[in-house]
C-alpha cells in the first residue's frame, strides 16, 4: 500500500510545504533493491581503547567491497560507523563515546549505519564497568532517535573472545538489508557450529508458514531468490495463490492448516522428503481483535492456536523426528503488540509475547546440534493486515517511529534471512524488532 504522505513530503512542492509548516519529513528508506550497485561509501572503525573488532570488520568490509578507515576525517562521508566501546569501563573512559560521536555523527551519509560494540554487561569486571556497558543501551537508543535521514543505530554486545561470531550480524547491520531496523540490541556469542560467512542460503531447505501473501510471501521470494529450496505452506483455501507462487518461483506448495490434528505428521513427512529442514519460519498468524470483555471464546482460542500453540507443537514434532538439520534455524514472527500490548489484542499479544518466552527457553534447552531459535517482532508493516486498519489509527501507527513510516514485508524477510544465515549461529534466543524504532514498547 502506498504511503502518500511520504511521497508528498519528498516531492518538490510537498517538501517545501512540509518544511514551511514544520511537519516531519521522513526519508525514503534505501533497501537492497534501491541501493543496487551504488558505490559503497567507506566504513569507519574506531574504539575507546585497543579495540577488538579490527580483524572481523576488515573481512566484513572486504566482502562488501567498502573501504575501511581507521581515522575520522571531516572531509569524508561514511556509509557506516563502528565504534568499539568495550573498553569503556568507567565514567571517565565512557567520555570516548562523546568525543567520537560528537564529531563523527555528522559525517554519516544518508541511509548510513552506526553500530556500537559492547561487552555483555554480565561479563564486565566491576560494577562501574557493568553500569557503563548496560548504559550503552540508553546511549544507542537515544542516538537512534537523533540520527534521522534513514540512518539505523544498533548496539551489538559481543562476548569476549567471540568476535569472529559477529561477522554475519555486522554484515547485516551495516547493509541496506537492515533498512527498517533501528535502536536494537543484539547479543552475539560463540556458535555451537561455526557456519561459513561466505555461504548463503543456496540449496538450503526452508519451510515458510503463512506463505501465500503478505510478509510470508516476501520471505518466500527472498529465500527463493537466494537459491534456497522453499516449501511454501498455507491453508488449503490459499492453494490458488500458493500454486501461482510455485509456478513463478519454483517453490514447493503445501496446503495445510497448521492447527489440523494431522499437521505434525504431514510436516514431518514433508521434511523427510526434503531431507530435513535447514530453516523453519513460523510466520502464519491471525488477529481476532476485540476488547477482552466482548471477545468470544472462539476468538481467543483460534488466535492462541494459530499463533502459538500450533507452531510450538510443530517445532516439537520436527525436533523429535530429527527433521531439523545440523546448524538449523528456527525463526518465529512475533509482534510489537507482544512487546507493548495493544487495545483489543489481549489474545494476540499473549500469543506474540509468548514467543519471547519460547525462544528464550528453547534456545537454552537446545533443539539439536547448532540449531538456533529467534524471533522477529515487526512493528507497522504495510500489508493487507494493516491496510484494513481505520485511517487515523493507521496513520498514527505509521508515523510513531524514528523512521516516520511503515516498514515493508521485505524488511521482515531480510531480518529473518540474517537470523537464518548459516553463519548466524552466535545469535540465539533473541527477539529483534523490525519497527523503525517504534515509540511503542520502547
Ligand atoms: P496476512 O494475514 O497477510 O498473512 C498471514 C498468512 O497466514 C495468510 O496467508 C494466512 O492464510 C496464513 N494462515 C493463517 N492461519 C493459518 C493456519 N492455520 N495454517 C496455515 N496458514 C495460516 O498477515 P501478514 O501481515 O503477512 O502477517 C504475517 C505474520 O506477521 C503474522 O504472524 C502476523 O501476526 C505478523 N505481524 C504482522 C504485522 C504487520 O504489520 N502486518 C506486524 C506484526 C506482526
Amino acid at each position: 500500500m502506498t504511503d502518500r504522505y511520504l511521497e508528498f513530503a519528498n516531492s518538490g512542492l510537498g517538501g517545501w510545504m512540509v518544511g514551511a509548516l514544520g511537519l516531519p519529513k521522513p526519508a525514503p528508506l534505501q533497501r537492497r533493491a534501491e541501493a543496487g550497485a551504488a558505490a559503497l561509501q567507506p566504513l569507519l572503525l574506531d574504539s575507546a581503547g585497543g579495540g577488538r573488532m579490527g580483524p572481523v570488520l576488515e573481512r566484513v568490509a572486504a566482502a562488501s567491497g567498502a573501504p575501511l578507515r581507521r581515522r575520522w576525517s571531516a572531509d569524508e562521508r561514511y556509509g557506516g560507523l563502528v565504534f568499539d566501546a568495550s573498553d569503556c569501563i568507567d565514567v571517565a573512559s565512557a567520555r570516548a563515546l562523546y568525543a567520537f560521536f560528537h564529531q563523527a555523527v555528522r559525517s554519516v551519509a544518508e541511509h548510513g549505519r552506526i553500530v556500537v560494540i559492547g561487552t555483555p554487561p554480565e561479563q564486565a569486571a566491576t560494577a562501574e564497568a557493568e553500569a557503563i556497558q548496560r548504559g550503552l543501551e540508553g546511549f544507542v537508543r537515544s542516538l537512534a532517535k537523533e540520527a534521522r535521514r534513514g540512518i539505523g543505530v544498533q548496539l551489538l554486545y559481543v562476548a569476549l573472545g567471540d568476535e569472529e561470531a559477529a561477522a554475519s550480524t555486522l554484515d547485516f547491520l551495516l547493509s541496506p538489508r537492515s533498512a527498517y531496523v533501528s535502536g536494537q540490541v543484539v547479543r552475539v556469542s560463540a556458535p555451537q557450529v561455526a557456519g561459513d560467512q561466505r555461504l548463503g542460503h543456496a540449496g538450503r531447505h526452508v519451510l515458510v508458514t503463512g506463505a501465500s501473501r503478505g510478509i510470508g510471501e516476501a520471505i518466500v521470494r527472498l529465500f527463493a531468490a537466494e537459491g534456497a529450496q522453499v516449501t511454501a505452506l498455507d491453508v488449503p483455501a490459499a492453494r490458488e495463490d500458493l500454486e501461482k507462487l510455485a509456478g513463478e518461483l519454483g517453490v514447493r506448495p503445501l496446503g495445510l492448516d497448521i492447527t489440523a490434528p494431522e499437521a505434525g505428521q504431514a510436516l514431518v513427512t514433508a521434511a523427510r522428503a526434503a531431507g530435513g529442514f535447514d530453516v523453519v519460519v513460523h510466520n502464519a498468524g491471525i488477529t481476532r481483535d476485540r476488547t477482552l470483555a466482548r471477545m468470544d471464546a472462539r476468538e481467543w482460542d483460534s488466535v492462541m492456536a494459530v499463533n502459538l500453540g500450533a507452531p510450538l507443537a510443530l517445532t516439537r514434532a520436527l525436533q523429535e523426528a530429527g527433521a531439523i538439520r545440523r546448524n538449523g534455524r528456527i525463526v518465529a514472527v512475533s509482534s510489537l503488540s507482544g512487546v507493548a500490548g495493544n487495545m483489543g489484542q489481549t489474545n494476540y499479544a499473549l500469543s506474540k509475547a509468548g514467543w519471547i518466552g519460547a525462544v528464550h527457553r528453547l534456545a537454552k534447552d537446545g533443539l539439536g546440534e547448532g540449531v538456533t531459535i529467534n524471533a522477529v517482532a515487526p512493528g507497522f508493516i504495510e500489508t493487507r493486515m494493516t491496510a484494513a486498519i481505520p485511517f487515523a489509527i493507521r496513520e498514527a501507527g505509521r508515523r510513531m517511529n524514528s523512521m516516520g513510516q511503515g516498514g515493508s514485508p521485505v524488511d521482515v524477510a531480510e531480518t529473518i534471512a540474517w537470523l537464518a544465515h548459516p553463519a548466524s549461529g552466535g545469535v540465539n534466543g533473541q527477539v529483534v524488532r523490525v519497527c523503525g524504532q517504534s515509540l511503542l514498547g520502547a
